[in-house]
């Protein structure tokens, strides 16, 4: 599977990527050496709407076109071919790009509001931030965008 780092600009690309199950750092650095450094390192492609970056390291480097999160998420998918699978989705954190880990219902009793308790089975949780996830509302909202895509 493909990573990806972004830098600064596209932070919100970032989160999308993850969403769908792709490893991608977020960056925000004016310090773009350091970007194509961990890039080379990790073996990931930098997505950047920072033409000259672009054009010194044509290799790694993609220069994202779209204005907006969506339309530089597509312009992504078709890019690199991405695949949007069910079993995929919602894998890593969106914050920290960490994979998610299930946690038992008991566990999370405490730490999240009671009718969510009550009413959802399935929860995971990202051991780096601590954040509790299960499938919500935004969930739904976030299936209807990818299948517009
Ligand atoms: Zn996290």
């Amino acid at each position: 599977m493909v990573k990806f780092i972004t830098d600064g600009m596209c932070g919100g690309l970032a989160r999308w990527l993850r969403l769908i199950g792709y490893d991608t750092l977020y960056l925000n650095t004016s310090r773009k050496i350091e970007i194509i450094r961990i890039a080379e390192k990790e073996n990931r492609i930098v997505l950047t709407k920072d033409k000259k970056l672009a054009e010194n390291y044509p290799e790694i480097v993609f220069y994202i076109e779209g204005e907006n999160t969506y339309t530089q998420f597509e312009e992504v998918i078709k890019k690199f071919n991405l695949e949007i699978k069910e079993k995929n989705l919602f894998k890593r954190c969106s914050i920290c790009n960490t994979e998610l880990e299930r946690i038992e219902k008991e566990k999370v009793k405490n730490f999240v509001p009671e009718y969510v308790y009550i009413k959802k089975e399935e929860f995971a949780i990202c051991k780096k931030c601590n954040k509790i996830y299960w499938e919500g509302d935004h969930c739904k909202y976030i299936r209807e965008r990818l299948r517009k895509i």
